[in-house]
């Protein structure tokens, strides 16, 4: 009896979905987006284990290339750490098992554990704060290398690589802690051991209560004619979950990323890249230096946090005075219509990318592990999120009465 951290979070989603597979042994058809990760993870898998060089001309490759610059050199790989991993850890007494897809181990001794995610999307990528505080697989895979390395503090590397074009990749690093990841592992400690008594009991997967909420998630559950719930069904699952809206309102809240913030730091630019002729620097909404182009072709965005584009050839700027304080008006003021601005997209968020960017094996500088020009979830995303949610509902009310 087994469990690994995608079957604690199935779970945690759909106890019913959880033994469709695990109880019943049925298994969901690997979709278009599955497959194409798993051919993604596989060449960066051959790569590390045989240095052979990536096909850049496959979309694959292209994608798997997207995150190249992240990279740690293979040597560094193999000798202190390894590719795709297989481990096992006790919860509970219960074997969870899983695969890390690369880990070594930095020069001041801190493990490093990377998982490659492919998406079509960044604004689906984890935020810090939940890879730290609630994300199942980055507490199990820190904990069993915390247990095996003797140490109470690990690297963890969430890489997404967009598998829309342009290809880019959006790096989320974090340090996990012990004390971070710990009610975590309780968490899944409680939920395996539960898995566990149920498999025992020979439950059956309609003795599970069905989360209607989660039917149509991630391109709708495989198991919708195995379940086959009436709109009655639905609509008393959902009402028997009294903290469903809440949970699904905070869920959704912890998914929005924190606004941006102006940078204020005066931290001069890396200087262990050099941007080719005609671009500078620039730092983006989270402090992490990108190049940009100095002709005037692109421009940073206002109001997103992103400072001023710099060229690194132009002389230093003489100290400027502290700015004056501001004056009261003589009068209230009447403020001018504005125009409405366009919404930015990610892509016109980001700079664009120089003719050739330098590349760098190892381990990138900690301002480019932070860095990330994924979109973020606006108040608007949330706002129609609710509302759809809150229409579904009405919908199924509906139907549920004329039943
Ligand atoms: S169809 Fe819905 S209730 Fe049934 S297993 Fe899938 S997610 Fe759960």
């Amino acid at each position: 009896m087994s469990s690994s951290p995608t079957q604690i979070d199935t779970y945690t989603l759909c106890q019913r979905k959880w033994a469709w597979t695990a109880l019943a042994g049925l298994r969901g058809i690997q979709n278009e987006s599955a497959a194409l990760g798993s051919a993604v993870h596989k060449v960066i898998e051959v790569f590390f284990r045989s240095g052979m060089p990536i096909d850049m001309t496959t979309d694959v490759g292209e994608i798997a290339m997207s995150g190249y610059h992240l990279w740690p050199s293979r040597e560094r790989v193999i000798t202190s750490g390894g590719v795709e991993d297989r481990f096992s850890i006790y919860l509970g007494g219960v074997q969870v098992n899983g695969v890390k897809d690369l880990r070594w181990v930095d020069d001041d001794g801190v493990p490093n554990i990377v998982d490659h995610k492919t998406t079509k999307d960044f604004r689906y990528a984890k935020t810090e704060t939940y890879l730290q505080t609630e994300d199942i697989q980055a507490a199990i895979y820190a904990k069993h290398e915390m247990l095996i390395r003797k140490v109470k503090q690990v690297r963890g590397h969430w890489w997404y690589m967009r598998t829309t074009r342009p290809h880019k990749s959006h790096p989320v690093s974090v340090i996990l802690s012990e004390d971070q990841i710990d009610p975590t592992i309780e968490k899944c400690t409680q939920i395996v051991t539960t898995q566990a008594l149920l498999r025992r009991q020979g439950a059956k997967p309609l003795d599970l209560p069905p989360s209607p909420q989660a039917c149509e998630a991630f391109g709708g559950c495989a198991f919708r004619a195995n379940c086959n719930l009436t709109d009655a069904q639905k609509v008393r699952a959902i009402m028997t979950q009294a903290s469903n809206v809440q949970a699904m309102l905070s869920q959704v809240a912890n998914r929005v990323n924190p606004p941006a913030a102006t940078p204020t730091t005066t931290e001069a630019p890396p200087t262990d890249r050099v941007p080719p002729d005609g671009w500078g620097w620039c730092r983006d909404p989270k402090g992490a230096w990108q190049m940009a182009p100095l002709d005037g072709s692109w421009a940073p965005p206002p109001n997103q946090g992103w400072g001023p584009i710099i060229d690194p050839k132009a002389p230093p700027s003489p100290p400027q005075p502290p700015p004056a304080p501001p004056q009261p008006p003589a009068e209230a003021p009447v403020p001018p219509p504005s125009a409405p601005q366009p919404p930015a997209t990610a892509d016109t968020a980001s700079p664009p990318q120089p003719p050739e960017a330098p590349k760098r094996r190892g381990r990138p500088p900690k301002a480019a592990q932070a860095s990330g020009q994924g979109a973020t979830e606006t108040k608007e995303d949330l706002d129609d999120e609710i509302a759809e949610k809150a229409a579904e509902l009405v919908l199924l009310f509906l139907r549920a009465l004329r039943g």
